[in-house]
């Protein structure tokens, strides 16, 4: 953690705070978290790195190792045209709009997380700034308030109408730990997972389509429509998750065949998360890798969020016998989860990475994890 405490020393003086902020994976209920759905993610040991210290001044001045970009900004009137900046002036706009206050401050941004992979290298950014605002400044806000500060900073000001849960589980995350969180209360537990002769872990496709946040934004979009419609009949229907599917007759709402297909998707992720919250605690991994696959199956034929790439790469490990695996994250590209026996990836691994070369001329790359605690100070950790 030296190493970004030096970093600050090359672009400003002082001696920062040092923050760590997590990724994150998400183990069932994809794409439902912005429509009340459940919800079973768990923060993972890749990090955004952060070093922070207030200036005596109105000027915040951020610096990205990654970028190699120093923004200087007062006052907040637009987005920047360094892309990476409006993740931190997001923050800064939400905490202003809330009511804190706070100065300006110095602050260096580095970290591991593979960007635009599904790991949520956003969230991280934006929960670790908010932490850090809320460590230097003594403003006290609460773990379950940062994650919702951070994503009405993507919401807003970067504009990715994401959902709540990455910010979330980055906030309050423990190590070893997923948690069950309802996206519509934010009410959620801790559980840990017994994995005894299984293994999580990712593979990255390497692979993004430029499509991601408008068809993020349109598959929102559609399902909030198709809501609109059953809310016709639902009338008391908080949300689209929480109306029961038995009750629908599907051809009494004119729906588009998109609306129809969204609708599919979320009501099956409703019954197999159900379903895998089952399977874990009978300790029947093998069912629980299937519904894994069942998911990914649903998010690229129904959800229609994933991309040839990664169908390939998922069933190229299907077929060399992995228990199951889908894709995570918003779509488009980016890394697939994969629950196994362990001891088999050894055996498969190269195979994987060969077929996929062949096919794409891309390599692969499979990442071990453990799941980690939430944002911190480093001297916490
Ligand atoms: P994901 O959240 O899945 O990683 P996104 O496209 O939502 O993908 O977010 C990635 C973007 O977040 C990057 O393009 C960059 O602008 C910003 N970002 C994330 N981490 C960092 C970092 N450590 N330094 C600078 N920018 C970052
Ligand atoms: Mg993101």
């Amino acid at each position: 953690m030296g190493d970004i405490q030096e970093k600050f020393s090359k672009k400003f003086s002082g001696y920062p705070k040092v923050y760590r902020s997590p990724a994150r994976i998400n183990i069932i209920g994809e794409h439902v978290d912005y429509l009340g759905g459940l919800v079973l993610p768990a923060a993972i040991q890749f990090s955004t790195d952060l070093a922070m210290l207030p200036n005596s001044s109105n000027r915040y001045r951020i610096y990205s190792v990654h970028y190699d970009s120093l923004v200087e900004v007062e006052t907040l009137s637009k987005q920047s045209d360094q892309k990476w900046a409006n993740y931190i002036l997001g923050v800064i706009d939400e905490l202003k709009k809330e009511g804190y206050i706070f100065g300006g401050f110095d602050l260096v941004v580095d970290g591991n997380i593979p960007q635009g992979s599904g790991l949520s290298s956003s969230a991280s950014l934006e929960v670790g700034v908010c932490f850090a605002i809320s460590d230097c400044f003594k403003l006290g806000i609460p773990r379950e308030k940062i994650a919702v500060i951070g994503q009405r900073a993507e919401n807003n000001f970067v504009g990715t109408k994401c959902g709540i849960m990455d910010q979330f589980i980055i906030s309050v995350g423990k190590q070893d730990m997923c948690i069950l969180l309802d996206t519509e209360t934010l009410s959620y537990s801790y559980t840990q997972l017994d994995m005894e002769g299984y293994e999580f872990y990712l593979v990255n496709s390497h692979v993004k389509h430029s499509l991601e946040t408008s068809a993020y934004n349109q598959r929102r979009a559609e399902c909030e429509s198709a809501f609109r419609k059953l809310q016709t009949h639902f009338k008391n229907a908080k949300n689209l998750y929480s109306i029961n599917q038995n009750e629908i007759n599907f051809l009494d709402f004119q729906f588009t065949a998109e609306e129809h297909k969204r609708l599919k998707h979320v009501f099956g992720e409703k019954d197999r998360t159900r379903e895998i919250i089952k399977a874990f605690s009978e300790k029947r991994m093998v069912d629980a890798a299937g519904i894994l696959s069942r998911t990914h199956d649903s998010l690229s034929q129904l959800f229609e969020v994933s991309c040839e790439e990664i169908d390939f790469l998922q069933s190229t490990l299907l077929s060399l016998g992995v228990l199951g695996a889908r894709m995570i994250g918003g779509g488009f590209g980016g890394c697939i989860l994969v629950l196994d026996s362990i001891n088999n990836r050894n055996s498969i691994e190269e195979n994987v990475k060969k077929k996929y070369y062949e096919k794409y001329k891309i390599e692969t790359e499979f990442y071990s994890f453990t799941i980690s605690d939430g944002v911190n100070s480093v001297n916490k950790i």
